[in-house]
């Protein structure tokens, strides 16, 4: 038996991230996945939105994915394109980037931080008590940790193994996709009712291509075969333009399901084990990312004994409503994509809306992951939400606030009269940085913001504090996120 302080079940996006945060807290990890390497059967996520890319830059790490991928200015919905070029954030557009290049390059973080993946080795079940969880792995090879964290995708075994339930809406709709050659040149684009066609090399153009097609019916079971995704491309297009030589055939629904308990115990689910939705709006992949960063610093803090075990009870209650939201927008946009006259209808009058200021930005905040507030009560606008990467002067000179947070430590920033508080009780765990920033802060859709004197910055980025150094409440938000005083 090996003991490690965290067993993470799946290296996809999510448990990948969630190592990673772990490790930069210096948290004993193992991962243990399936798969020989991070190569995908088929394409999965195409891209990642713009907060997504916002947790990358504050551990430092965005460069390595904006340099293999390529900006797009809008985010998609329901078929119309939402230009983000004016949001308040360095990250104002949607980086194409398929999901097999994304773990690849994560991966190669993680390993660098040191954390050790089981490959080709599946967990086969786990039982666990008030002290530990003891993991059966595949190869005979027993582990024992503290917390099992779920990371193993939608069929998740450690879901269903914890007695977790998973309501929600079975498939009303299938799409076909697949990697193709063709002997004519297709139609490159987005069909009115989702789906469509594209290179799959995007900055070279020309084949292959990927091809994704709604189905006449739901098929939830079998494989498709080239002669279906003929039959659906002539169903289509009025021609199959000659399609050969599959790289690979698949099939997706717009299932949509969520853990109803993201904990139990000493085991927690993150990424797809805690929700599944059809991919409309790409927010799979960030979702689960942004569960993992949500996550990793608490169980951190939890396993090293800096806080007690009731933190864990806060990501239930922030992350739920968030994947319940993206279930919700997903569902919509299925609803949208009905082929009939009167969805055309109504995505033409959604389209109308869609272009009109307020609808834009309010529904691109969501998809883009901007506008996540985390209910922590009433208060300035900040709380709760991601703190802006503003351009701060500390005594080190110029800097930004994402680079205050490259080593995921929380962080007292104060903006205002220097001194004033004394962090020393909470210093080995809490940095306070006195800082000058010229100019102002804006939110996507709350537009401009009056700066607080001073902010108390999750690991995760996001406000936990915000306001006078000389509010009660700040010895009160310090000891609840990050520990009573010794
Ligand atoms: C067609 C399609 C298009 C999509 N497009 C987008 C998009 O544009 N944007 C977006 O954000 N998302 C998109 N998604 C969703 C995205 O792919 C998923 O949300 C994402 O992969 C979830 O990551 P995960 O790590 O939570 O789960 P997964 O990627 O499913 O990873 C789970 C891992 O666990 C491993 N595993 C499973 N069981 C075990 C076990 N018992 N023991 C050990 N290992 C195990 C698996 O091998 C796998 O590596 C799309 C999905 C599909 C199918």
């Amino acid at each position: 038996m090996t003991e490690h302080a965290v067993v993470i079940a799946g290296g996809g996006p999510t448990g990948l991230m969630l190592a990673g945060e772990l490790a930069l807290a210096g948290i004993d990890v193992v991962i243990v996945e399936r798969r020989a390497n991070q190569d995908l059967d088929g394409s999965r996520a195409g891209g990642l939105h713009s907060r997504t890319i916002e947790v990358l830059d504050q551990r430092g790490i965005a460069e390595r994915f904006l340099s293999a991928g390529q900006v797009h200015p809008s985010v998609g919905y329901a078929g119309t394109a939402l230009d983000i070029s004016d949001f308040p954030t360095r990250h104002n557009y949607v980086l194409a980037l398929w999901q097999s290049h994304f773990e690849r390059i994560l991966a190669g973080w993680v390993g660098e931080l040191g954390v050790p993946i089981l490959r080709e080795c599946e967990v086969l079940g786990f039982a666990q008590d008030d002290g530990a969880v003891e993991v059966a792995v595949s190869g005979a090879t027993s582990l024992r940790a503290e917390y099992l964290v779920g990371c193993d995708g939608g069929r998740s075994l450690i879901r269903k193994a914890a007695g977790i339930d998973f309501p929600g809406l079975d498939a009303s709709t299938s799409w076909m996709i697949a990697e193709v050659e063709m002997d004519e040149e297709p139609e490159i684009g987005t069909r009115p009712e989702g789906g469509g066609i594209g290179p799959v090399n995007r900055a070279e153009g020309g084949g292959p291509f990927g091809v994704v097609l709604r189905e006449r019916q739901v098929e939830d079971t079998d494989e498709p075969t080239l002669q279906d995704l003929r039959e659906a491309l002539n169903g289509a297009y009025g021609t199959d333009y000659g399609v050969h030589s599959p790289t690979w055939i698949s099939r997706f629904t717009d299932m949509s399901r969520q853990a109803a308990s993201y904990r139990k115990g000493r085991v927690l689910l993150a990424g797809d084990a805690a929700h599944v939705h059809p991919p409309q709006g790409g927010q799979g992949l960030n979702t689960g990312v942004q569960d993992a960063v949500n996550l990793g610093w608490k169980l951190a803090q939890v396993v090293d004994k800096t806080s007690p075990e009731s933190l864990l009870d806060t990501y239930h209650p922030e992350r739920h409503p968030v994947g319940a939201r993206v279930l919700h927008n997903t569902m919509a946009a299925v609803a949208l994509s009905q082929p009939d006259d009167r969805h055309a209808a109504l995505r033409d009058t959604m389209t109308e809306l869609l272009g009109m200021d307020e609808p834009r930005r309010s529904i691109a905040a969501m998809l883009s992951g901007l506008d996540i507030r985390y209910d922590l009560g009433a208060g300035h606008p900040l709380l709760g939400r991601r703190m802006p990467d503003l351009d701060v002067h500390t005594a080190d000179g110029p800097t930004r606030v994402f680079a205050l947070l490259h080593d995921a430590r929380p962080l007292l920033l104060n903006l205002g009269e220097t001194g004033g508080f004394d962090i020393s009780p909470w210093a080995d765990r809490v940095r306070m940085v006195e800082a000058r920033h010229d100019g102002g802060c804006a939110l996507p859709v709350l537009g401009e913001i009056a700066m607080p004197a001073a902010v108390l910055i999750r690991p995760d980025g996001h406000v936990a504090w915000a306001g006078d150094l000389t509010d009660p409440e700040l010895p009160r938000a310090l000891t609840t996120w990050f520990g009573a005083r010794p």
